[in-house]
């Protein structure tokens, strides 16, 4: 079974995830571009029971960017870490930019194209969404 770990950039919080990422997207929204500082935000969406914390877990500040979605990021490097989900407690979203090793998965399209920042251009030929792909939508996101 896949096994990845992850770390802080204090390296003061660790965690691992066990099995296969979900599909991994490219998000475009202000929020995610606002919180990491980037012109997008590479995520997964895993399963909660695939996620644990290995260290510092007393470390984590948390942040209410909607009403049920919390970021968890590192109180003293200020590292973007986990989103969770109130409405959707079993689900955890996760940045691939702190992982220590490749998943055996690929970015497989960009998402919230439609609030893409205006200085970016997108070069590759991964599809492009305007919001959430699919049916299951939009809990799943960081909004
Ligand atoms: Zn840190
Ligand atoms: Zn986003």
């Amino acid at each position: 079974m896949q096994k990845l770990s992850g770390r802080c950039l204090c390296e003061g919080i660790a965690y691992e995830i066990s099995g296969e990422l979900g599909p991994i997207f490219n998000c475009h929204c202000s929020k995610c571009r606002r919180w990491h500082g980037a012109a997008f935000r590479t995520r997964a969406t895993i399963n909660a029971q695939q996620f644990r914390w290995t260290r510092g877990e007393e470390l984590l500040s948390r942040y209410h960017s909607s009403e049920f979605v919390v970021k968890h990021f590192c109180s003293v490097c200020g590292s973007n870490l986990i989103s969770t989900y109130d409405n959707d407690p079993e689900k955890i979203g996760v940045p691939l930019g702190g992982l220590d090793q490749a998943p055996h998965n690929a970015p497989e399209g960009h998402i919230y194209v439609g609030s893409k920042s205006p200085w970016f251009t997108i070069t590759d030929d991964l599809p492009q969404h305007d919001t959430w792909p699919g049916s299951h939508a939009k809990v799943r996101e960081t909004r």
